[in-house]
């Protein structure tokens, strides 16, 4: 079932029950209110004729007469008042009916007695068709009717007479019943029509969220749903739109991704199998240089694919981390020791200077290593024979807390377009030459990945010509202390 149809219940069902209880109750009310305030009135009024009658008793000694002004004591024409003297025999009845007859006793209606001189004179009885309507009791005329039958002919009569027909006090009765429930139908109906609008407007979002994930999940993932409400649903349309974009954005880095192996295994690969084949074809000698020529290229894939495992378990936050405190000075000693053997190969000069008093680092020292080693292979490899690396090393600026090594070398810097962008895999500034000189493309990137997994960052500057420096801060260990170490040449 939809869910317009089910608000639809739900809001007539709420309507009809509100306006139904609020009906009933307001119909009882009004009723009882009604008929208590007719009956404290024919109460008040059946005292007043008693006076009256008191009155004439007082003035005439007798009853005789009296039904010649009782006319005069009526408030509707309908009513009818009895009189009955001491013995409760009726003396005069406004319908002329019941004289001479017993007076009736009749539920819910008691005789006003008539008092002179300590005597009861008279028993007086008002009655009116409203409080025919009292429910459970029947009418009362139509009572009177019955009281009468027993008694003969004119009490027969009387019934007829006496049958209840509709009176100014039930019409009002029946007319508020009419209009609560022409209000009950005409309030449902409206409550009907606003409750489709509503949830049309609820639904609507929904169905076209509903599109979008299917258009996502079969493949389209640059479709966006529009809803640009402020609710809930246009917050679940922004977080639906975020996933998609995200989704795509992954689609777009693994497609390049994948698209850039293709391209790094291709070369190396090409250069092996040429040369293999070349040789094999006698075209070329398998002189020992041609033999190295491919090693140097089976080592480089080698250096790509655990280059590209690396990458991708930083990426992911898989790459296990064993982090402990560690003296970042001895660290830096470490990593120029295992940079001198290439330095002085190429004939490039290494220094290491430090503060003193540097807090220590908790991190992952074998992935700090791989890290600076990387920094200080890049520029020994950018350096001309003569040139100098240095490795500093110095608490980090404030307000950040912790140590920055900041490798520089006089070598022969990176163009301004291309600092930006040297931390993205297979990115190389000189692509020919930075592959003839054995680097994977990915060595950067790596050291970005691992440095951000330590809570750290990593810049670079570079003028032409002169020389480039980059920088790792590393946050301090919690409870750090200052390292004993100073500052050494090495
Ligand atoms: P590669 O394996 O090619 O060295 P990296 O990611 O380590 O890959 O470096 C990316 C590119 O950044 C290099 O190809 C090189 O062009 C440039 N680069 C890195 N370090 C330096 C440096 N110290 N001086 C000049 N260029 C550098």
């Amino acid at each position: 079932m939809s869910i317009i149809p089910k608000l639809l219940l739900a809001f007539a069902l709420v309507v009809a029950t509100a306006l139904g209880v609020v009906a009933v109750l307001t119909e009882r009310a009004v009723g009882t209110e009604f008929r208590a305030y007719v009956q404290g009135g024919g109460q008040a009024y059946t005292t007043r004729v008693a006076a009256l009658l008191r009155q004439y008793y007082l003035a005439r000694g007798n009853w005789s007469g009296v039904e010649g002004v009782m006319e005069a004591f009526k408030r509707f024409p309908d009513d009818r008042i009895l009189l009955a003297d001491g013995t409760g025999r009726i003396v005069a009845d406004t319908d002329n009916q019941l004289v001479g007859r017993e007076l009736p006793k009749i539920d819910g209606v008691t005789p006003q007695s008539i008092n002179v001189a300590g005597r009861i004179v008279g028993q007086v009885v008002t009655l009116s068709q409203a409080t025919s309507n009292v429910p459970g009791r029947g009418g009362m005329l139509g009572r009177i009717g019955e009281a009468g039958r027993g008694r003969g002919a004119a009490a027969t009569t009387a019934t007829d007479d006496l049958q209840p027909t509709q009176s100014p006090e039930s019409a009002f009765e029946s007319s508020i019943s009419r209009a609560l429930w022409v209000s009950v139908v005409v309030a449902g109906l409206l409550a009907l029509g606003l409750g489709g609008i509503i949830a049309l407007q609820i639904v609507r979002p929904l169905r076209l969220l509903t599109r979008g994930a299917e258009k996502v999940a079969s493949g389209n993932l640059s479709y966006r749903v529009e809803i640009s409400s402020r609710d809930e649903v246009g917050q679940l349309a922004g977080a639906f739109n975020q996933m998609a974009q995200s989704l795509e954005n992954d689609q777009s880095a693994r497609k390049n991704l994948l698209a850039d192996v293709a391209h790094e295994l291709r070369t190396p690969l090409t250069v092996i199998e040429g040369t293999a084949d070349a040789i094999l074809d006698g075209v070329f000698e398998a002189t020992p240089d041609r033999i190295r020529a491919i090693r140097e290229e089976a080592v480089l894939l080698t250096q790509i694919v655990s280059d590209l495992r690396d990458l991708s378990l930083a990426e992911t936050g898989e790459l296990p981390l064993q982090k402990a405190p560690a003296s970042p000075i001895a660290l830096a000693e470490r990593a120029i020791r295992g940079a001198n053997v290439a330095a002085s190969l190429k004939g490039v000069a290494t220094e290491l200077s430090s503060q003193p008093d540097l807090p220590d680092i908790e991190v992952d020292s074998g992935r700090v290593l791989q890290c600076l080693g990387n920094l200080l292979g890049n520029a020994i490899r950018h350096t001309p024979e003569g040139g100098a690396v240095r490795l500093i090393l110095r608490e980090s600026a404030p307000p950040e807390r912790g140590i920055t090594y900041i490798v520089e070398d006089n070598g022969e810097g990176i163009p301004a377009e291309d600092i930006e962008r040297i931390f993205d895999r297979f990115y190389r500034v000189d692509p020919s030459r930075a592959r003839r000189s054995g680097g994977s493309g990915l060595g950067l990137a790596i050291v970005r990945k691992l440095v951000e997994a330590h809570g750290g960052k990593v810049w670079a500057e570079s003028n032409i010509g002169q020389g480039s420096r980059f920088h790792i801060s590393l946050p301090a260990a919690t409870a750090s202390r200052p390292s004993r170490e100073t500052a050494r040449q090495a």
